[in-house]
């Protein structure tokens, strides 16, 4: 076992110690967003009480400080994404922003009509909706890849799909309903000999194992910020120099422009030609913080804990004879996306589990095409972080138990 102190690691997260319906909360919703640390809500309040002007403008002392701390989010993006030049970070408001700049900004840039855009049928919607605009307004073709029956995607299958039309091949790092670590680096190799960019949707996979971009090689990676111990509408997106190259400016306004005339426009370099208009200042200052944390406790440390409990969780929750899990890939993360058989919906499912202090996510997890492939409407996701417990394991478990008695 590796020496993990989760208890400490807990006293780290104030909500952690609350009750919920008089119950000591078990927070299993980390896929949809993680709880903050104290230090990232101090940061927040600091920010705010002490240091807050508006970035990039003033000449003031405030404003300076501001910018310094805001600018300096980059490096830290940067250093945990294993990428040696912070121009190649553009800050943004999480991954749904990075993927539409990718969309607008590089993609109808270098697309005709007719051009490919593989995708694997696991994307969430982040990583298809911008897609679809394409093809509805431009006519690009969206190319779909299954996964097999254990949720695994083959990265030859996604290769073998590749042709002279396609233009770039859009995955996720770690599927947010599966589970499944993607084999990005085959792909990435193997579509880059064909000269096809890829954007990988890292933002499950940057909260689950250690990542380094300039070792993977790849043109794009979208994080986002809240689901990395991060506020809310903080994130950034990696996007290889070679590539930025090839962009346009997708957001026009402030900050974003190096001058402005009644007849015409010069754009600042890149990164800041990508990022227009006041940012989330404080969101951006709390993401450096949380990132720095998860960095202090160390990416490696957090993906071999949660290795540990996800062998836990498989294990007690595939004795459920009764529960349907999807996803059974060798290299699942702590992802378990579940249904009952019988008809019990999984909106109930996760009321009788709230009633015990258990927080998951019941629907579609803004994965609509993995739906139909696995042909369910909806489904129970309990999602487990770096401070999550082996006991709470087992008060998931105990919750299935009443869900089952209850509903069957
Ligand atoms: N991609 C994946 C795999 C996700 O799980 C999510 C969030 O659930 C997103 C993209 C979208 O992230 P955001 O809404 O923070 O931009």
């Amino acid at each position: 076992m590796t020496t993990f102190d989760v208890a400490k690691i807990r006293s780290d997260f104030p909500i952690l110690s609350r009750q919920v319906n008089g119950k000591p909360l078990v927070y299993l919703d980390n896929g949809a967003s993680s709880q903050k640390p104290q230090v990232v809500i101090d940061a927040i309040t600091r920010a705010y009480s002490q240091e807050y002007a508006n970035v990039h403008r003033g000449l003031h002392y405030l404003s300076n400080l501001a910018t310094e701390k805001y600018e300096s989010v980059r490096g830290i993006v940067a250093k945990f994404l294993g990428v040696a030049n912070e121009d190649e970070i553009i800050l943004n408001t999480g991954t749904t922003e990075g993927i539409n700049l990718v969309a607008y900004g590089w993609a109808m840039n270098v697309m005709q009509p007719g051009d490919e855009i593989i995708l694997s049928v696991m994307e969430h919607h982040a990583n298809i909706v911008p897609w679809h605009f394409l093809r509805e307004r431009y006519g690009i073709v969206l190319k779909w890849v299954d996964v097999d029956v254990n949720g695994d995607l083959d990265p030859q299958a996604v290769l073998d799909a590749i042709t002279p039309k396609t233009k770039l091949i859009a995955v996720t790092h770690l599927s947010n309903v599966l589970g499944t670590k993607v084999d990005v680096a085959s792909i990435i190799n193997g579509a880059h000999q064909k000269g096809v960019p890829v954007l990988v949707d890292g933002s499950q996979g940057a909260v689950h194992m250690p990542v380094n971009l300039d070792e993977l090689g790849c043109d794009f990676y979208a994080i986002t910020g809240h689901k990395l111990c991060g506020p809310s509408g903080s994130g950034a997106i990696f996007i290889k120099q070679d590539r930025m190259a090839e962009m346009r400016p997708f957001l026009g306004g402030g900050d974003m422009i190096r001058e402005v005339t009644k007849d015409t426009v010069t754009y600042n370099d890149p990164p800041m030609m990508f990022e227009a208009g006041t940012p989330g200042i404080v969101q951006t200052i709390g993401l450096g913080v949380a990132l720095d944390y998860m960095m202090s406790i160390g990416m490696d440390k957090i993906a071999a804990y949660e290795d540990q409990i996800t062998q836990y969780a498989q294990q007690q929750l595939g004795a459920l004879n009764w529960l349907n899990i999807q996803g059974n890939s060798k290299t699942k993360g702590a992802i378990f996306s579940f249904t009952l058989s019988g008809a019990a919906h999984a909106h109930d499912i996760s009321t009788i589990l709230d009633k015990k202090g258990i927080a998951v996510r019941a629907g579609q997890h803004c994965a609509g095409p993995l739906m139909e492939h696995l042909g369910i409407n909806a489904s129970c996701r309990a999602s487990f972080a770096f401070y999550n417990t082996m006991q709470e394991v087992d008060a998931l478990v105990d919750g299935l138990n009443l869900a089952h008695e209850l509903l069957s």
